[in-house]
């Protein structure tokens, strides 16, 4: 079996792909396929190349999220500017694109609850950045919670945002017809295949496919999600940095609760600083209802299970020890805050009960089968600090894309189009296609409205 797979890869390398790129990408997430598409949409006579490890696109953290198209409420304007705009924007290319293909997208809303006095403050706060970032008034609106109660019976808070602007989809799907779109434009997709050993010769990039074969770049662009900060470190970039893994677990709820809302409704987080925000009430674009995500401390970008993580401690918490992550980790309050986290995942009444809070009708008995846990890799710099925001690396021939986390599904496309536009005019490449049509969108007007 393992001579049939080889000699088969062997043959579809040496019959199908070109061994000579001008950009590969590493990574087939949402981010690295929506970059593929703009890159190739724009340079149409440069060879291009993605490079996923698994056998689909979005197989890791862009097809195991929660599927919300989020609007950008929970964002500083200032702070956090490209990524709250990326989101805004990114709402309406999902609509429009997922209307052209007819893919999934349901604008189903979210309601952002305040449970005690304290958190109505911080709805006022979401309220006025979710219009600095673009929401118009009949995008967002504050009630108290006798004025929810008329609309949702069934939640019990002091105070609600109600976000209408605020959608469900499947980010696998969407991902997956970026990628035939990418492809039909030129961009070789090269799946199963993982990037083992990177190293610059002559000015190329030499890159080892699966330990066997080689290929070459003239410029990386490294969009490997959980394994970003590996790839950039086996380079010599980013050496400042590490990165912590969290894994999300979802509980699904039985059909009985699929009318319990109209919306989706999180709750106000009470440690924004830190990568734990309190599970969510979900509406899948399925019409079927999850909790969750936790948000639990693993060892691996793909700790999904204990064989995996068991596997990973060791060398996972050596190079915690000797980075950052060490402060981190030895935090009282990060401490408390992931052993809270730890106990949700071995009790589900405990990871239920924290929803209750603001769904009392929920009865942890009737939930019993668990959803499809996603990992979320967060970057901690050499004070012991977790990034506030993504992190973009420029090399003189590759460029790094680290900490793309929430809502990284839902601005991808936008926040593709920026970096494609940034490379460009860094004079990267020959910007063939200033005015480019990439499927419904014209490149020069996303650019535009990022602005
Ligand atoms: C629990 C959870 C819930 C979330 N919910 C939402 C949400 O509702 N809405 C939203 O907008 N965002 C959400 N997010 C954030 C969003 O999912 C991410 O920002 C986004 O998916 C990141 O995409 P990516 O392409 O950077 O990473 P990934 O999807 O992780 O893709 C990186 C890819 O690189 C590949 N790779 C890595 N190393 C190599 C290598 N050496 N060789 C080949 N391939 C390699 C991996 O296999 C992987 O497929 C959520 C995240 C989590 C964890």
């Amino acid at each position: 079996m393992i001579v049939t797979d080889s000699i088969y890869y062997q043959v579809r390398l040496t019959m199908t792909v070109a061994h000579n790129f001008d950009i590969v990408i590493i990574g087939g997430g949402i981010l690295g396929t929506s970059l593929s598409y703009f890159l190739t949409s724009l340079n149409k006579s440069k060879k291009i190349a993605v490079i996923e490890q698994a056998h689909s696109v979005a197989f890791h953290t862009s097809g195991r999220n929660t599927g919300k198209v989020h609007a950008p409420y929970l964002y500083n304007p200032e702070k956090k500017k490209l990524f709250a705009k990326s989101a805004f924007h990114g709402y309406e290319m999902w609509e429009e694109y997922a209307k052209i293909r007819d893919l999934p997208f349901k604008k189903d809303g979210v309601i952002e609850v305040a449970v005690d006095k304290k958190g109505i403050k911080v709805l006022e706060k979401y309220l006025k950045w979710g219009k600095q970032n673009g929401l118009k008034e009949e995008d967002i609106e504050l009630m108290d919670k006798k004025e929810l109660k008329k609309i949702e019976p069934e939640i019990k808070c002091e105070s609600a945002l109600c976000v209408y602007r605020d959608a469900s989809t499947d980010y696998s799907v969407l991902t997956d017809a970026i990628m035939k779109d990418s492809k039909k434009a030129g961009t070789n997709f090269l799946l199963d295949t993982k990037a083992t050993k990177i190293k610059k010769e002559n000015g190329k990039w030499k890159i080892t496919l699966n330990g066997q074969h080689e290929i070459n770049a003239k410029f990386l662009i490294n969009a490997a999600g959980g394994e970003a900060v590996d790839i950039a470190h086996s380079i010599g970039v980013a050496k400042n940095f590490t990165d912590v893994h969290f894994r999300g677990e979802y509980w699904k709820a039985p059909s009985e609760y699929n009318n319990l809302t109209k919306s989706s409704v999180y709750s106000v987080p009470e440690f924004p600083d830190y990568p734990f925000l309190d599970p969510h009430w979900i509406l899948r674009v399925d019409g079927t209802c999850e909790i969750g995500p936790n948000a639990v401390p693993v060892f691996s970008p793909h700790g999904y299970d204990a064989a995996e993580n068991i596997k990973e401690f060791i060398p996972k918490m050596l190079e915690m020890l000797n980075s950052g992550a060490r402060k981190a980790i030895f935090d009282k309050q990060f401490q408390e805050l992931a052993m809270n986290e730890i106990q949700s995942s071995m009790s589900k009444t405990a990871m239920v009960s924290r929803v209750k809070k603001f769904l009392p009708k929920i009865n942890p008995d009737k939930i019993t089968e668990k959803g499809t846990a996603g990992i979320r890799s967060s970057i901690i710099d050499e004070n012991g600090k977790f990034a506030p925001d993504v992190i973009l690396i420029d090399d003189e021939t590759s460029f790094h894309v680290l900490n793309y986390n929430s809502p990284g599904a839902t601005g991808a496309l936008p926040f593709s189009a920026h970096i494609v536009n940034h490379l460009n005019k860094s004079g990267l490449f020959n910007n063939e296609e200033e005015d480019a049509i990439c499927g419904p969108w014209k490149f020069s007007e996303i650019i535009e409205k990022l602005q």
